[in-house]
């Protein structure tokens, strides 16, 4: 059973240097996120091999569309095999409600979880678009929303997943990059958690890319953050 809180971001240009990564993880010890550079690069081929290979994958596409053109998206991804799928939960609620009916149907489904606000936007940024409030306000707003609209659960940072997890329910999803274990350089990530801290704010999953990716010996450094997170 592949049950790891572990999900690596796959942040590759091409499947060649993504499996040289690829080869040296265990699916018992991680999850993949296939997002939007592999996939275009890459497409269904690649995902069909990482589910070939035993791998849980997470397909980070972030669909944003009219109801219709996202649920139909989704459907063809989940005939991939994925196991967890996202969109954006600005689309609305009747993007996200037609998209969950329509895996609904299907016999075995990924889950479908929602981004809220990107955490690469500043709160001067969403005021710009036109929300109002603070960025807090606006990710329990669409946390809820996504919630109450059908989804598994969402994307957010893991400073937001305390307070999410005060207004959603226990089996509701929280996805969070901006991890980094204390052996680890904070890279460009600036709102960051150590996984163990992420998970005890109520963060379900977490999503880590360089300190894997980058690292010498990743495996080494993937065993070293499953220790701390199963402790
Ligand atoms: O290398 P690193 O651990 O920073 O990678 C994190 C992954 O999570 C990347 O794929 C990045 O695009 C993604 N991500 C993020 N912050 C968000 C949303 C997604 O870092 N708010």
């Amino acid at each position: 059973m592949n049950d790891s809180k572990i999900i690596v971001a796959l942040d590759f240009p091409d499947a060649v240097s993504a499996l040289t990564l690829v080869d040296q993880l265990e699916p018992e010890l991680c999850k993949l996120k296939v997002g939007k550079e592999l996939f275009t690069a890459e497409g269904q081929a690649l995902v069909r091999e990482l589910v070939k290979r035993g791998f849980k994958v997470f397909l980070d596409l972030k669909f944003h569309d009219i109801p219709n053109t996202v649920a139909s998206a989704c459907s063809v991804a989940a005939d991939l095999g994925v196991w967890m799928m996202n969109v954006h939960a600005s689309g609305g609620r009747k993007m996200m409600e037609t998209a969950a009916n329509r895996l609904a149907q299907l016999e075995s489904r990924p889950l479908l979880t929602g981004v809220t606000i990107l955490t690469s936007l500043s709160e001067e940024e969403i005021h710009e678009i036109g929300y109002a409030g603070t960025t807090e306000e606006n990710v329990l707003r669409l946390a809820k929303l996504a919630e109450s609209s059908g989804l598994d659960g969402i994307v957010c940072s893991p400073l937001e997943a305390a307070p999410v997890r005060k207004i959603v329910d226990d089996s509701f999803q929280l996805v969070t990059p901006g991890v980094r274990p204390s052996f680890a350089s904070t890279d460009d990530q600036k709102r960051i958690m150590t996984p163990a801290d992420a998970l005890n704010a109520g963060a379900s999953y977490l999503v880590i890319g360089r300190p894997v990716t980058a690292a010498e010996d990743p495996m080494k450094n993937l065993q070293l953050i499953f220790e701390e997170v199963s402790a």
